[in-house]
């Protein structure tokens, strides 16, 4: 099997997410990078966010509240075009936050059986046969039982859309090549910019929460950075257009940008499966699947 990219053929890019908005606070700057280079990059959203709260105070109003799940698909469609790729519901229902000890409400996404639940990424994987596939690793990296169900439904999705003996009703085998778990946000992250802050004198948000880092916050091995600092403001407006979820005056547009475009340029990621031999750190998600170069004619 060849499993690299041939000359004539879309590097394509699939990133998993829980609810609309995930697209836009967890790798987005990468993602507006490849699909302006060119690449065909798709969003696949495992639930509508229907039992999200309204984030954002200045639209905290009951009839914003009434109509969260048609807002939320508004949002999503918004997002998506100022990324510029595109973007496809997988259709299931939001778990909501459970508080400790209340149980999960029926039919939710996070109660359903993973083998079922995976079913609808292994047909688009299938459909659209991407090479890189991204989701969260097994924490969820955020402690919400949807993002543990896409780490859970994305790994075997990406198991299974390759073996025709799985699925066999949906669609002809295909293989991604390569398996990468979302690295952001981590605590050299806070710590970075937190220095960088006060050094030059800037009242920085982020040392009450470098002090509440749990000791025991699981730690990914960062294995690959994308340069995407060019498309920090495309972020930044992909994510205000899921306006009833993101608060303008809140604690992430707390930093600037100038400063974060130079002390951290980049997203992160931990590769988590390759079919591919891969030399690692490595700065490019298709590192090992393009093409080689064409030899170049000299006289
Ligand atoms: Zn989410």
């Amino acid at each position: 099997m060849n499993l690299r990219i041939t000359p004539d053929e879309t590097p394509r890019l699939l990133t998993v997410h829980a609810h609309p908005d995930d697209e836009s606070s967890k790798g987005a700057a990468t993602l507006a990078r490849y699909a302006a280079e060119g690449v065909d990059v798709l969003v696949a959203t495992c639930t509508g966010g229907e039992r999200g709260d309204v984030l954002n105070p200045r639209l905290d109003r009951p009839e914003v509240r009434r109509n969260i799940a048609e807002l939320r698909r508004a949002e999503m469609a918004a997002a998506r075009k100022v990324l510029g790729v595109r973007q496809r519901f997988l259709g299931f229902v939001d778990s909501g936050l459970p508080a400790d000890g209340e149980p999960l409400p029926d039919g939710c996404f996070a109660r359903q059986p993973t083998e079922d639940a995976a079913r609808p990424l292994v047909r688009l994987i299938r459909e659209f046969r991407p090479h890189v596939v991204i989701t969260y690793d097994e924490t969820g990296g955020y402690p919400h039982p949807d993002h543990i169900k896409t780490h859970e439904v994305t790994v075997a999705a990406f198991d299974a859309a390759g073996d025709p003996d799985r699925y066999p009703r949906e669609g002809a085998p295909w293989q991604p090549r390569k398996l990468y778990y979302q690295a952001a946000f981590s605590r050299e992250w806070f710590q970075t910019l937190h220095d960088a802050m006060t050094t030059r004198g800037t009242a920085s948000a982020m040392g009450a929460v470098l002090d509440e880092w749990p000791d025991t916050a699981p730690k990914l091995e960062i294995t690959t950075r994308v340069t995407c600092a060019d498309y920090f403001a495309v972020r930044d407006r992909a994510l205000l257009a899921h306006a009833t979820q993101s608060d303008p005056d809140g604690p992430f547009f707390a930093h600037p940008r100038d400063l974060e475009r130079e002390v951290w340029p980049t997203e992160d990621y931990h590769l988590a499966r390759s079919l591919v031999e891969v030399p690692l750190p490595e700065d490019d998600l298709f590192a090992g699947l393009r093409p080689p170069a064409p030899a170049v004619m000299t006289t």
